[in-house]
């Protein structure tokens, strides 16, 4: 924990941290001592982790990147952040995000943009900026996040770490501040799949105090690391090691949606991608072609339901209950309006009038309805894809990690970045990112200098003294898996790394 608080203190340049408290956290690393000094044992008893800022804690101020919540703290921790201090993880600190996790690039922070550690002029990718960036430094080994519409995965292929959003429901939403409750979902960011099953263990399952959480039996995501794909299941009696055998993926079919490889893939992330997939295809599999005819509509209608549930949820919100309030004002109509104003950012309020729009009166059969239906329709897509495959992949992003700036006053080209993540969240699917290589370097030397970057901080994040890597920036593979597929994605994962 000593280790780990001082690489982010010396890595403050990177702005992944919202909230730290050295003394909290070393309080609670010797209690982890005690309980191994007791002779308990667990895979997560001693480990170093960060909490993305939008799960409540009792400990450390829960801002959701916002300045509405600049100062709350919760009077109770989030289900995820209770299983895994129960399980002996040590928490070092908040993790900065987008403010309410809307947001692609970590731009839309109060608290300041996050730097990629590959390249400090470029954005990690958002809204889970900060946890991937703090996992990609070594600043912690592990972190958690949330992804709505590929706010895990998005930035996991942003830094070139690994992360899963699991099957809608799997894990537990209660003390995670709500965005758009029928997506947000919340999963592990780690340096490996097998890392992430290590983790999700402790985070899944079902809770009384959140009813979209799921009753499953329960599941070891370890079970099928290591083994054969067609070994059969969760490791009872003698597994079929992967290791005897050079084609451990035998047997399993990769679907390509052709929508995912069309026009607007940049050529360095196809090339990536296609040497992993030829990877793929050395390790036994074979690939199928699919498609998923809808994913273009995927755009409009994440950017009308997820807008239409915020504008709820942010509704409490009100200088009352919880957050800010302004400091002068007339009647209470006054204060609402700007205590909100205030506490609010653009992108945030963008997204609560396009969802009171959509909502509302005249519009909701028009849009919101009308969102709804094609949601059915993307879901549905996706279970013909798989009758003809048992996994899904491709890339998780058009690009790799673009300026910091860049696309900062352009809000739909940052939502059109989010193409190839958003289907799976709006058909509830577990989806992950894997490292799958380099794109090309795009930025440069030349842009961390326009960004007026210094070298401060960047020494401790291990990369090059201007936090450029001449090999460029990392590139994601993404991998969609039919419900509740999660140990099999992580075993395939696992078998790749
Ligand atoms: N980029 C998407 C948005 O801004 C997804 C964010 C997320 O998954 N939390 O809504």
């Amino acid at each position: 924990a000593e280790h780990h608080l001082a690489r982010i203190a010396a890595a403050a340049g990177l702005n992944a941290f919202i909230d730290v408290d050295p003394a909290v956290t070393l309080a609670a690393a010797r209690a982890a001592d005690a309980r191994l000094g007791a002779g308990e044992r667990g895979p997560l008893l001693g480990l170093p982790l960060a909490h993305k800022d939008v799960f409540v804690t009792r400990d450390w101020r829960s801002t959701a990147g916002s300045k509405m919540l600049e100062q709350y703290r919760s009077p109770f921790d989030a289900t995820v952040v209770e299983r895994l201090a129960a399980a002996g993880a040590v928490c070092v600190g908040k993790t900065n995000m987008d403010a309410f996790a809307m947001g692609s690039s970590n731009e839309n922070s109060y608290f300041g943009a996050v730097r990629n550690p590959w390249n400090h002029a470029a954005v990690p990718g958002g809204s889970s900026g900060g946890s991937a960036a703090a996992v990609a430094a070594r600043l912690v080994p592990a972190a958690t996040g949330t992804d709505t519409g590929g706010s895990i995965r998005q930035p996991a292929s942003f830094t070139g770490i690994t992360g899963i959003k699991p099957t809608y429901g799997r894990v537990s939403r209660y003390g995670m501040i709500a965005f758009a409750s029928s997506l947000d979902q919340a999963g592990p960011m780690a340096r490996s799949a097998a890392d992430c099953a290590v983790l999700l263990n402790a985070m899944a399952g079902a809770d009384p105090r959140d009813s979209t959480s799921l009753e499953r039996p329960a599941e070891d995501f370890t079970a099928r690391l290591g083994q054969a794909w067609g070994a059969p299941g969760s490791g009872t009696g003698a597994p079929a090691a992967a290791a005897a055998t050079s084609t451990p993926l035998a047997g399993l079919r990769i679907g390509l949606p052709k929508e995912y490889f069309g026009a607007g893939l940049a050529a360095d992330v196809r090339a990536a991608v296609d040497a992993a997939l030829a990877e793929f295809q050395r390790l036994g599999a074979t690939l199928v072609d699919v498609s998923l005819p809808k994913t273009e509509l995927s755009i409009p209608v994440y950017y009308v339901i997820a807008p239409a549930e915020a504008s709820s949820n942010l509704s409490r919100f009100d200088g009352v209950r919880f957050g800010h309030r302004a400091a002068q004002y007339g009647d209470l109509d006054d204060m609402y309006r700007k205590s909100r104003t205030e506490g609010f950012g653009d992108e945030v309020k963008r997204r609560i009038l396009t969802g009171a729009y959509v909502l509302s009166h005249g519009y909701y059969d028009a849009y919101y309805l009308q969102a709804q239906k094609i949601r059915r329709i993307i879901a549905q897509d996706f279970q013909q894809a798989f009758a003809a495959c048992d996994l899904i992949m491709g890339p998780v992003a058009p690009t790799v990690a673009w300026n910091i700036g860049e696309k900062a006053d352009d809000p739909v080209a940052m939502y059109l970045a989010d193409i190839y993540t958003l289907s799976a969240s709006l058909a509830g699917l577990p989806g992950m990112s894997v490292p799958a290589g380099f794109g090309a370097s795009g930025v440069g030397a030349a842009g961390v200098g326009a960004a007026g970057v210094g070298a401060a901080g960047v020494g401790a994040a291990g990369v090059g003294a201007a936090g450029v890597d001449a090999t460029g920036l990392p590139v994601g593979l993404q991998i969609i898996g039919n419900y509740f597929d999660e140990a099999r994605m992580l075993q395939v994962a696992d078998a790749f790394q």
